[in-house]
């Protein structure tokens, strides 16, 4: 290391604070040449129609211009296409991420505490360490499930100010008992968040509940509908919680490309829509493709991606690799994520080319 380099990292060292020192960045594989299985992207394409009027769309687009610092107009294609009950606000992010970090800069008063459960997704807890709020993760049960005596109690004990919960969860891909989750509602003296990044492969949803828990908020994102690359996420609710909120959104935080786009896209829906009916179909087929593998073990999803387990997943997961399909190694995470691994549910043939390399890297091929 030279002098100067040195004198940089020593600086860095004393500069920064001790939680971002200690912390590791959100890891992203570079995913080029590979079949791309890994960040539950929906991997359809637009009809070519659909294509070209976004084109249109997107070359008039005043982009010299500020983009609509309080988009109006697209908060209320979002409640009226996502059918938010009566009453209830939207407040929108540059993807949902944004609004995780939003909430904790709201909350993180002096030793304020963060619940969430454990494995669940790892935003939260990083999120939490760099706002400085005190994390707790309650671990799920054997089989991915609640533990509700855990979560009341660890509610009893740390009264969370906020507490986030996937519904249906990432990596495990299972829903929660919506009674469990309403009783933890009810006991928390905070905020509780329902991330339903996943919505739209599940059949069920807290929006409808929203107006029974003035301490619930729900929180979407688009990403997994077919809009990653825009980055648009919303929190509903109630108009309390959210016109607080709203102060710490940064000003001009949704791009104007974005706000076109998913403005088209919304009115489009039933398009997206039947992407992830195809996609569902598809995690039916993957799921049965992968209950017939002796060595794997699957688990029961309702998002775009299953969780599994195999013997082990660092071999399995670069025997993938070597035969160009990218999915995620979950293993060396957390305890109960040992041997695991994550796939997104692709199109077809690419669930197909999966399921091949898979057979391959396990020595089960027929
Ligand atoms: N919540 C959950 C449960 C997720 O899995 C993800 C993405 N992996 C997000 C939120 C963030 O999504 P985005 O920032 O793309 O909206």
């Amino acid at each position: 290391m030279s002098s100067t380099s040195a004198s940089v990292f020593s600086r860095v060292g004393v500069l920064l604070r001790k939680e971002v020192l200690g912390l590791r960045a959100y890891q992203v594989s570079d995913s080029a040449g590979y079949v791309k299985l890994d960040a539950m992207e929906n991997p359809y394409q637009l009809p070519h129609p659909l294509r070209e009027e976004i084109a249109a769309v997107v070359a008039s687009a005043a982009i010299n211009r500020y983009p609509d610092p309080n988009p109006t107009l697209l908060k209320q294609e979002i409640s009226a296409t996502l059918a938010l009950p009566q009453g209830m606000e939207v407040l929108l992010g540059n993807g949902s991420d944004e609004l995780i970090q939003l909430l904790a800069m709201a909350l993180n008063k002096p030793g304020a505490v963060m619940l969430s459960v454990e494995p669940s997704f790892v935003m939260y807890k990083i999120i939490a360490t760099f706002t400085g709020m005190r994390y707790v993760g309650v671990p799920l049960t054997a089989n991915f499930a609640l533990d509700l005596p855990s979560m009341l109690a660890a509610i009893k004990r740390n009264r969370p100010a906020l507490v986030f919960l996937a519904f249906p969860n990432n990596p495990t891909g299972n829903l929660f008992s919506v009674d469990a989750i309403t009783e933890i509602i009810e006991a928390s003296p905070g905020l509780v968040v329902v991330d339903e990044a996943y919505y739209a492969f599940a059949n069920d949803s807290f929006i409808p509940k929203l107006p029974h828990h003035p301490n619930l908020l729900v929180m979407r994102t688009f990403s997994k509908l077919g809009m990653a690359g825009l980055r648009l996420g919303f929190l509903a609710g109630s108009v309390d919680w959210l016109e607080q909120l709203e102060k710490l959104r940064l000003p001009y935080n949704v791009g104007v490309l974005t706000q076109l786009v998913a403005s088209k896209l919304l009115a489009h829906h039933e398009v997206l829509l039947q992407q992830a009916e195809q996609i569902k179909q598809g995690r039916t087929e993957l799921y049965r493709n992968l209950s017939e593998l002796s060595t794997v073990e699957v688990y029961p999803s309702a998002a775009n991606f299953l969780l599994f387990r195999v013997a082990n997943a660092v071999a399995i997961f670069n025997g993938l690799k070597e035969r160009g399909v990218l999915i995620k190694n979950l293993s060396g995470g957390h305890p109960m994520l040992e041997d695991c691994l994550r796939v997104t549910v692709g199109t077809q043939s690419e669930n197909e080319r999966f399921v091949l390399a898979l057979k391959e890297s396990l020595g089960e091929e027929e």
